[in-house]
């Protein structure tokens, strides 16, 4: 499994109507072995980790899929922080980010 989840891709394409938008269900894996994403929707490819400077997240992205998958599995902001080795306002950071798409 490729460690770019496509949960945290998004479509470079400004003229596309998913472009900027996470986790709406149209990127797709297109080839995992160098981490290339694809828009179903307007069929444009693109490297993996492109989200991660565009939103600001310098941490590792694996760190922020584990506590996105804790708040998830109903942690707290505080004990997700700790166990994520942040602070608690990074953790509601990037519960925003994830709240920000409309599909999720
Ligand atoms: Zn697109």
């Amino acid at each position: 499994m490729s460690k770019y989840s496509t949960a945290y891709q998004f479509c470079p394409n400004r003229n596309c109507q998913h472009h900027r938008q996470l986790r709406e269900g149209n990127v797709n894996v297109h080839d995992s072995k160098k981490n290339r994403f694809i828009c179903k929707e307007c069929r444009k490819t693109w490297v993996g980790h492109r989200g991660e400077r565009r939103y600001g997240l310098r941490t590792e992205l694996t760190k922020i899929e584990r506590a996105l998958d804790l708040l998830q599995a109903g942690w707290s902001i505080r004990k997700t922080a700790e166990l994520a080795q942040v602070s608690p306002s990074t953790v509601l950071r990037w519960k925003q980010t994830l709240q920000r798409s409309s599909s999720y």
